[in-house]
């Protein structure tokens, strides 16, 4: 089974394989195919409905099954905020890791003006399949919990990760391996139930 992931993040792009590929999935970026797609404007209220139009747009445009994902960052504290809107938080423009820098900060001081709150976050990963007709295969959502830290820890990962503790191992995100965090991400999650979709439905 070939796909091809339309993300332009490789952090993304690695993860999604590391989990795929032991199941037989061949997946490659957008960079591995050779027609260019102009990026479709992800519009939707909700995570869903833009991995969905993602999926739609890029499987029609390139005439081959595609797989697409929104993520996004859900704080109970901040009413599920930054949620949909994680990626521009800040609304700062620039480098992916200077806007990545912007809403971190912006994360840590929303939540201090709150004072002692309860700071559990979910990582939130839906995925979405869809055929060269533009027909939906297959959904999914994939949850990870941690909790918010104000203080950033770890070189690893991109977005919220340096802010987001893990109590059970004692670690924030961007401490942990690559394998270590494949095992329990949400974006991990969401990738297993669509390898066992694909191989009880793939031809
Ligand atoms: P998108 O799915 O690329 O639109 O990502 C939305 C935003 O959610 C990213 O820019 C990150 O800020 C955040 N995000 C998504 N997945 C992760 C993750 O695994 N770790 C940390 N932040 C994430």
């Amino acid at each position: 089974m070939k796909l091809v992931f339309a993300t332009t993040n490789p952090h993304k792009a690695d993860e999604i394989r590391e989990i795929l590929g032991p199941f037989g999935v061949s997946v490659q970026a957008l960079s591995d195919v050779s027609k260019r797609v102009p990026e479709p404007k992800e519009n939707a209220e909700t995570l869903e409905g833009n991995a969905r139009l993602k999926a739609i747009a890029y499987a029609t445009a390139l005439g081959m099954v595609c797989l697409a994902d929104d993520s996004g960052l859900e704080v109970e504290a901040l009413d599920g905020a930054p949620g949909v809107h994680s990626a521009r938080y800040a609304g700062v423009e620039g480098t992916r890791a200077e806007r990545d820098q912007a809403n971190r900060n912006k994360l840590v001081a929303e939540l201090e003006t709150l004072g002692a709150v309860d700071r559990t976050a979910r990582l939130v990963c839906t995925l979405c399949l869809a055929d060269s007709q533009g027909n939906v295969l297959f959904e999914t959502r994939g949850a990870a919990v941690a909790r918010v830290v104000s203080e950033a820890r770890g070189g690893q990962g991109f977005g919220y990760d340096a802010h987001l503790y893990l109590p059970d191992v004692g670690k924030t995100i961007a401490e942990l391996s690559a394998e270590e965090w494949n095992a329990r991400s949400h974006r991990g999650a969401a990738a297993r139930a669509l390898a066992e979709w694909l191989t009880k439905n793939a031809r």
